[in-house]
């Protein structure tokens, strides 16, 4: 795996940017700006690869930032004017989270298929998955590979849930993301 690849990789975890870039701290070989704030992303990885980074890199910088400003955007309005309950913004909050990982999923795809291949393609246009809006889907189906594994994770979570008989709170997310870290995703 090139370098290149290793950072996207990383860049496009399911993970607020700077937990992703988490491994690169310490010294200070790469500016505060390049580790924490997801506009210089390119800037850290021409410094880790020593390279200009590629065309397929810079057309995912693009589409995973377009994609963050939307979640912005989505988690803006869940606190809506004012007055909105916890809970309410909880679950807008979490369902635009997990549209946005699901778009950085699929344009890491795009970016590893035009390694392969050696040629950026813009995306066609054609169905789109009906949650990440971002990813085409095949034949009938209504969501994208990555879409439909975390769709099929949650209903099997819920139903766990619902056998449950105890009133133990169940966190929706594996690991718990701090409201903190999500604002600075
Ligand atoms: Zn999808």
């Amino acid at each position: 795996m090139s370098g290149e690849e290793y950072l996207a990789r990383k860049y496009c975890q399911p993970k607020p940017y700077w937990h992703c870039l988490r491994e690169l701290t310490g010294g200070n070989y790469y500016s505060f700006k390049e580790l924490n704030y997801p506009e210089y992303w390119l800037d850290a990885l021409g410094k880790y690869t020593q390279q200009e980074p590629s065309a397929a890199a810079k057309q995912l910088h693009q589409r995973v930032e377009a994609a963050r400003a939307e979640f912005r955007a989505k988690q803006d309005r869940a606190w809506g004017a004012g007055g909105v309950d916890r809970a309410t913004f909880e679950k807008k909050e979490l369902a635009a989270w997990n549209t946005f990982n699901a778009q950085k999923q699929a344009y890491l795809k795009d970016y590893l298929r035009a390694l392969e291949t050696g040629t950026v393609v813009r995306r066609r246009t054609g169905r789109k998955c009906k949650q990440c809006n971002a990813a085409k889907v095949v034949g009938r189906a209504k969501y994208c590979e990555v879409c439909a594994k975390q769709r099929h994770r949650e209903a099997v979570r819920t139903s766990k849930k619902k056998q449950r008989q105890s009133s133990r709170v169940i966190t929706l997310l594996p690991e718990p993301i701090q409201p903190e870290a999500l604002a600075a995703a």
